[in-house]
């Protein structure tokens, strides 16, 4: 089953053309990791993926529905989207169980109960049951990542869209995220991840896309990108990075 389809996607801001014509299907359970040098696009197209930018041109189906036609009911869509930044954004001032209880409350998917019951469940999951009562600021750079993501989680997205969820960390704390993130591939998740994080690319993705001025330049699994990059964009990036 098609879960994200994307055709012909074009995105200007002003006189900038950010993304110039992007075609990209992702099935159900995939994952695809997107690299490409810092400005090829890569966040725009991720957000153009919940409409948290506008496109210009071209259609991005999701859950086979049309977020790109104005009838579109976004929020709905965007329930079964979990979205994690390279910035946490928890909410400083409720403690980690409120954070995941929030949203699924606020949307009336789960009632205070049920959310709370999930909450642990999920902060279980990722390694952080003893910390519900606490609160973000007390929280380590990778501790924050893992609840943003059960946080995520909790409205039971059927997608997960990450944008350099590990760039913004301390470097001992990049493996704990990374392995929840590896639970959640092997747990079926269709995901796409924005990274710079080549080793987790390599092991985890189905699919590696290489992104370069607002085009996908090259794409296959991560023996036939890392290994064998056929464009000469992707093998100077990858000389560069690797
Ligand atoms: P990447 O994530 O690959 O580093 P981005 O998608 O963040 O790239 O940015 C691609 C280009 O779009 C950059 O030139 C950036 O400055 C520009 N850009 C991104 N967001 C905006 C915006 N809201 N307004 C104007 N330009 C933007
Ligand atoms: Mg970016």
């Amino acid at each position: 089953m098609i879960k994200v389809k994307v055709e012909k996607l074009q995105k200007s801001f002003g006189s900038l053309e950010v993304l110039k014509g992007i075609d990209l299907e992702v099935k159900e359970g995939e994952v695809v990791c997107l690299i490409g040098p810092s400005g090829s696009g890569k966040s725009t197209f991720l957000r153009c993926l919940n409409r948290l930018e506008e496109t210009t041109a071209g259609t991005v189906i999701v859950d086979d529905n049309d977020i790109t036609d104005p009838k579109c009911n976004i929020n709905k869509v965007r329930e079964n989207i979990g979205m994690v930044f390279q910035q946490f954004n928890l909410f400083p001032h409720l403690s980690v169980l409120e954070n995941i209880m929030l949203a699924p409350v606020d949307r009336k998917k789960l009632t205070k109960a049920e959310a709370k019951q999930t909450a642990e469940r999920l902060l279980a999951t990722v390694g952080l049951a003893e910390k519900a009562g606490e609160y973000p600021p007390n929280l380590s750079g990778g501790q924050q990542q893992r609840v943003a993501i059960a946080r995520a989680l909790a409205m039971s997205p059927d997608i997960m869209l990450f944008d350099e969820p590990t760039s913004a960390l301390d470097p001992e704390m990049v493996g704990e995220v990374l392995e929840v993130m590896k639970q959640l591939a092997r747990d079926g998740m269709t995901m796409i991840v924005v990274t710079h994080e080549m080793g987790f690319a390599r092991e985890v993705a189905d699919r590696v896309i290489f992104m370069d001025g607002g085009y996908i330049v090259e794409q296959g699994t991560p023996a036939e990108v890392f290994g064998n990059p056929q464009n000469k964009r992707t093998q100077d990036f990858l000389n560069k990075v690797l």
